[in-house]
């Protein structure tokens, strides 16, 4: 749903004083929580406050061109100057999650920040910590919110360059380049605008998308020979174990994206990567479907996780070999489904 009016008073309203401000995304933040962030970081500087990007982890390489990554601050590396800046702040944007549980380790300093706080997300079941909630499930991206949000204060003028290929960054991730089903005629519109505005599309999805170093497509081949089919259950999983990542000089966001290889299959609906990852001591998983089956349902009941109908996340503390019996083990109770 769009903000209603009281809250586009609320936000007028807080935002009419300099402010100190903090801007929050996600752990292992993705192109939608990192361009959404920056954008919204950007603006507001620019309006006369001081925001600062505060991220849980570091984030993929293939990110760090966008603009304003330089003075991202990064929770784990750098705990104290971040939680100075949380506690000083008067004003906590959270972007692109739902609860802040999903921000890791920095979770109690979030809850026990004296700020005000404003989410704008579109993630399922939103947690009421914010003085404005700002959720809208329908969404493709944060980032298009970040466009609506900006328009609900008619500031869609202060959208430069910069902050337009930040925006473009996150609408075309999240929708896998334009595919999914959350891409609207309205997406479409923002897309044009934004490109109007000065984002240079076709070098974005180079940035992106072309910027593998070998070792990484070695790992893709790794995980495609691992790929399983259970065509009873329409469903395809793959797996990686942390031997296979070091023999690969895995980076950060190398496996981002394998999992949709499960998902191009035909006939398959249902499909999920495990990635073992012993400096956790945990299995990640990233689960995807096509149609009404609700990754998100599947990845909250079994998998301490959560995310969209067709997009979400989750860990095992089981062993991957455990993890994959589980999985198994589970699947006849969801037949009718898949
Ligand atoms: P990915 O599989 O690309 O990491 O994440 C897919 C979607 O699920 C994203 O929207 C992401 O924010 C969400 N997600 C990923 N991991 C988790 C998790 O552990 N918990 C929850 N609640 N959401 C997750
Ligand atoms: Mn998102």
């Amino acid at each position: 749903m769009p903000m209603n009016s009281n809250d586009i008073k609320t936000v007028q309203s807080l935002l009419s004083t300099s402010k100190s401000i903090v801007i929050v995304p996600h752990k292992n933040p993705d192109g939608d929580a990192m361009g959404s962030t920056l954008a919204l970081c950007k603006y507001l500087n620019a309006q006369g406050h001081t925001a600062v990007v505060v991220a849980p982890n570091e984030y993929p390489h293939f990110l760090k061109w966008l603009p304003g990554n330089d003075d991202v601050i990064i929770y784990n590396a750098t705990t104290k100057i971040a939680t100075q800046k949380i506690e000083s702040a008067d004003l906590i944007f959270t972007l692109d999650f739902n609860d802040f549980s999903r921000t890791g380790d920095m979770e109690q300093v979030l809850a026990s920040a004296s700020a005000d706080f404003i989410m704008i997300d579109h993630h399922q079941q939103p947690s009421n910590y914010a003085k404005v909630t700002y959720s809208d499930t329908s969404m493709s991206s944060t980032c298009e919110m970040v466009y609506h949000f900006l328009d609900a204060l008619q500031a869609t003028d202060h959208i430069d360059a910069d902050m337009a290929a930040c925006l473009y960054t996150g609408i075309m991730t999240d929708t896998g380049s334009f595919r999914f089903p959350s891409t609207t005629a309205i997406t479409h519109e923002v897309i044009s605008k934004l490109i109007a505005k000065g984002a240079d599309n076709s070098h974005i999805h180079r940035n992106i998308y072309d910027t593998n170093s070998h070792t990484k497509l070695q790992l893709l081949g790794v995980a495609l020979k691992n790929l399983r089919i259970l065509p009873e259950f329409k469903t395809a999983y793959i797996t990686l174990t942390q031997k296979e990542l070091d023999d690969h000089n895995f980076q950060k966001g190398d496996t981002e994206g394998f999992v949709n290889y499960g998902l191009s299959l035909k006939g398959i609906i249902f499909a999920v990567i495990f990635i073992e990852n012993k400096a956790d001591n945990i299995i990640k998983m990233s689960l995807r479907s096509k149609g009404d089956f609700s990754v998100n349902e599947f990845a909250r009941t079994h998998y301490h996780g959560g995310g969209h109908t067709n997009a979400a996340g989750g860990k095992s503390d089981l062993s991957l070999k455990e993890t994959v019996d589980q999985f198994i083990s589970i699947l006849p109770r969801y037949k009718d489904k898949l």
